[in-house]
């Protein structure tokens, strides 16, 4: 086992996608909340050079490669993970992509559907899969799910709702589908002390909508953030926004 975490007890946390956006800030706060933090990579490239900024800050965060897509390397991920400390105290499945063939039923280029569907949700149960023997190994491991509101049936369903317009035939699926994996997961693992919860991050200004969100990536951290610290009397099998329970 290597012990350069140097403390056997520090908490350990992965984050898929975390080379930038949303993810690369939830791999910095859970850094400063002392974790030490793999931050996952399909471009192993770009992740080591996020996590050498992260870690100018004294914060211990390491890349590790991981593509939703090449299950290769999400084995080989949870080998490295392993190795470290023999669990996973947090998993953060932040890792999605949008698809600009996407679009409503009528016209949404099929191939773009199955992309989506692919990363966001296949890609992200495979990284659950492979990571669950680790986080059953960890006292009280919380899983956090990066969901969206324009996963939520109802919402979707409300001619009067703010994105009502967003009709994005894919990438809702997904969304809709991970949230389906959140409460199913939770039901499995209902009589154990882990935790699976969605966060919507809300609206933020990322590469992933040309930066036209409204929110800063703090903000849109946020949710995740508590979710992934909840306490033992939290709640489990969930969709929450900062503030607020969304509606499935
Ligand atoms: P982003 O800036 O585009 O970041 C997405 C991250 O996911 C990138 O690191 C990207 O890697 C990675 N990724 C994509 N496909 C991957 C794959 N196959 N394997 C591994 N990593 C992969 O997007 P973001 O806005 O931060 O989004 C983070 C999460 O929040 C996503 O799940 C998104 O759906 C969700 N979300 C975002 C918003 C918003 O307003 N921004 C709202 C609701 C939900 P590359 O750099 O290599 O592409």
């Amino acid at each position: 086992m290597d012990t350069t975490a140097g403390n056997a007890a520090k908490k350990i946390a992965l984050v898929t996608g975390a080379n930038k956006g949303i993810g690369l800030e939830i791999a910095r706060q859970l850094g400063q909340a002392g974790f030490t933090v793999f931050l996952g990579a399909r471009n192993a490239a770009l992740g080591e050079a996020a996590a050498a900024k992260l870690r100018a800050n004294s914060l211990d965060v390491r890349c590790v490669e991981l593509d939703l897509g090449n299950a290769s390397t999400i084995a080989a991920a949870a080998k490295t993970i392993e190795a470290l400390g023999g669990r996973l105290d947090v998993l953060v499945n932040n890792a999605g992509i949008a698809d600009g063939a996407d679009g409503p039923p009528s016209t949404a280029n099929i191939d773009a559907v199955r992309r989506v569907m692919e990363t966001n949700f296949v890609g992200t149960l495979a990284v659950t899969q492979a990571m669950l023997p680790l986080l059953k190994t960890a006292p009280a491991a919380r899983i956090v799910n990066l969901s969206s509101g324009l996963g939520s049936l109802q919402w979707n369903s409300d001619p009067n709702w703010a994105f009502a317009s967003y009709k994005l035939l894919g990438y809702n699926a997904s969304k809709a589908a991970l949230n389906m994996l959140t409460v199913q997961l939770a039901y499995e693992l209902r009589d154990t002390p882990i935790k699976v919860n969605s966060a919507n991050p809300g609206y933020t200004a990322t590469d992933m909508n040309g930066h036209q969100g409204n929110q800063t990536i703090e903000e849109g951290a946020a949710e995740s953030m508590r979710l992934a610290l909840l306490p033992a009397d939290g709640p489990t099998g969930g969709f929450f926004e900062t503030g607020a329970v969304d509606p499935w």
